[in-house]
């Protein structure tokens, strides 16, 4: 991955626009830019823009092959994984019920109550709520304080079922509580699906199945960071009824009856007296190039070395740790997991002969030019996270060197 290179920072074609590059140590963050596209999904991209295609052929295609990777029914490509959560939600809330599809954001009658764990809410939880659904959390924030007793027990997730229950929300994080298999049997034994935001959970690969396997009806993963397809595109692996509702509410739905031709594995149009209307999903649209970038960044991802690739992050994670210890600073390498296997570099600011803190710095590196991007989610403690994944060599070893010019 050729991330930076002091040659190309003056053909940057950020600099051309007058907009400020960025060294990327923070990892996979949206607000930087993702990752590094493959050069070869986008050149599968380029290709794409230069004949016409029907949409819903491709995400028919796309379909196939996520489901094929992740063992799930079906698949679907949806505009960022946060969309795919919208798209997830209004698929939960209207079913196969062109009535309700046409009302969402404010279905009159269908449930539309989304259950999760009061620890599980986020800021994403957001796209839930714009497709209708009203959050109910459960649980409590007891595990913080340390006594043993955990953030949410699985009676108290199936006492919060009720008639007005679409489905069930849960964000996957190699810390989250219950199991995600303990919860699908919750929502299964109410015929109620279970959606995973596992947006950031990939690599490993092996994720790709992993909570399918666990009992996710709907799984919606980022296209844009560790897969490394177009920054605008996610993906959905999931259970066909619920794929094909989200397709319904998805694709454009402006055509006559005698001639609604799409793809039967995507959507049943035999389920339907007459054409359902424009749904929530519209203003989401995926263009034919992002598709098949994604597609073309999805074939590439399962083939990789994905050793290797963890090696060569750990390598570069423990250089730019005995740099900076080397200058003083106390840094610990944290390896990820069987379930998240990106390393990253813990660096106690605080602790070192740093004048500034670490939020002075994070926000120092950020204004230069090209701004430097840390972790800055331990700025609390005093410390800087640095994360290899979207650094080469030559830019790992830039990092380095601006950190050190303020330590
Ligand atoms: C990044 C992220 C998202 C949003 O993904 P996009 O592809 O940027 O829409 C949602 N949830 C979590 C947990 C994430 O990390």
């Amino acid at each position: 991955m050729v991330r930076f290179t002091t040659e190309s920072e003056s053909e940057s074609v950020y600099h051309q626009l007058g907009v400020t590059p960025v060294i990327n140590a923070a990892g996979t963050k949206t607000r930087i830019g993702g990752s590094l596209i493959r050069e070869e999904a986008a050149d599968a991209m380029r290709a794409a823009a230069d004949e016409f295609v029907q949409l819903s052929d491709l995400e028919a295609k796309a379909s196939e092959q996520i489901a094929e990777i992740a063992g799930s029914e079906a698949g679907y490509v949806s505009p960022g994984a946060e969309a795919g959560l919208l798209l997830a939600a209004a698929a939960a809330i209207a079913g196969d019920d062109p009535k309700t599809m046409s009302e969402l954001p404010h279905p009159t009658d269908a449930p539309n109550d989304i259950v999760m764990p009061r620890t599980h809410r986020t800021g994403y939880d957001h796209a839930l709520r714009a497709a209708g659904a009203n959050i109910v959390d459960v649980g409590t924030n007891d595990y913080h304080l340390g006594t043993g007793a955990t953030n949410v027990e699985p009676w108290e997730i199936e006492s919060a079922i009720d008639e007005n229950t679409a489905g069930i929300a849960y964000v996957q994080k190699t810390y989250t509580q219950p199991d995600l298999s303990t919860v699908s049997e919750i929502a299964h034994r109410h015929d109620l699906p279970v959606i995973v935001d596992a947006a950031a959970e990939v690599p490993p690969i092996e994720n790709l199945s992993r909570f399918v396997e666990q009992g996710a009806d709907m799984v919606v993963f980022s296209g844009g960071k560790g897969i490394r397809g177009p920054q605008t595109t996610g993906l959905i692996a999931g259970k066909r009824r619920y794929i094909r509702s989200i397709a319904v509410q998805h694709q454009d739905m402006h055509v006559d009856r005698r001639v609604w031709n799409p793809p039967s594995s995507l959507i049943d149009t035999e389920q339907f007296d007459g054409v359902p209307r424009q749904g929530i999903g519209r203003s989401l649209k995926v263009g034919k190039e992002e598709l098949v970038g994604l597609i073309r960044a999805l074939e590439l991802f399962i083939e990789e070395d994905q050793e290797a690739l963890v090696a060569e992050w750990e390598t570069l994670a423990q250089r730019m740790a005995s740099q900076l210890a080397a200058a003083g600073v106390e840094t610990t390498v944290v390896t990820g997991g069987e379930q998240s296997v990106a390393p990253r570099v813990v660096a106690d600011i605080a602790g070192s002969q740093s004048t500034l803190s670490a939020a002075v710095l994070v926000a120092e590196l950020q204004r230069e030019d090209p701004r430097v991007y840390v972790g800055e989610d331990r700025i609390d403690e005093g410390e800087i996270v640095l994360n290899p994944m979207c650094l080469d060599e030559d830019g790992a070893a830039y990092v380095v060197d601006r950190l050190l010019t303020h330590i």
